[in-house]
């Protein structure tokens, strides 16, 4: 396993729309492997593949509700949202290819997203809160979005925000 350089925005991988997985070989695996191990040593909560300057449909997340629970750990190949609530709120966001701007985003409070693991069998999450808002942002990124474009505010700071996550 091996840390990848995190793409920095405005690098132009981070506004392609990446394509879908159609080989779940040896090299996806040692993506995954690799995006899990990056996004690690960033401590971020989320990471997408462009992020790692590969154009493909793959993300991974890792976030634990409080200290004491066990993070849940998710590697998601070509997902798709198939449902989210009419529902939304606010929520403070970050992210590792926009270091030192946070933003006040609107999303939807729970999702259905479907889509296969790293093997290709396919999977369906049901999501809610802060690990919806981990998985659209990542999503996001796959389809070349940034949080910035749908940030109702944002501003500079330099400390990461207590709770709050960055992917
Ligand atoms: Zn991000």
């Amino acid at each position: 396993m091996a840390v990848r350089e995190i793409l920095i925005h405005p690098h132009p991988m981070l506004r392609t729309k990446a394509e879908e997985v159609m080989d779940f070989g040896a090299e996806l695996q040692t993506l995954i492997d690799d995006m899990f191990e990056t996004m690690r040593a960033a401590s971020g909560v989320g990471l997408a593949a462009p992020q790692v300057n590969v154009p493909l449909r793959v993300l991974v997340v890792e976030y634990a509700q409080d200290d004491a629970a066990r993070p849940e750990r998710y590697a998601l190949v070509n997902p798709k949202l198939v449902y989210v609530s009419p529902e939304t709120e606010i929520g403070t966001e970050g992210c590792l290819s926009i270091p030192g701007i946070f933003g006040e985003v609107i999303r939807p409070r729970s999702i259905i997203v479907r889509g296969q693991d790293r093997y290709g069998n396919p999977v369906t999450i049901r999501a809610h809160g802060w690990l919806a808002r981990i998985f659209q942002h990542e999503i996001d990124h796959l389809n070349g979005v940034l949080f910035i474009d749908k940030a109702v505010r944002t501003w500079r700071e330099e400390v990461i925000p207590v709770a709050e996550g960055v992917g």
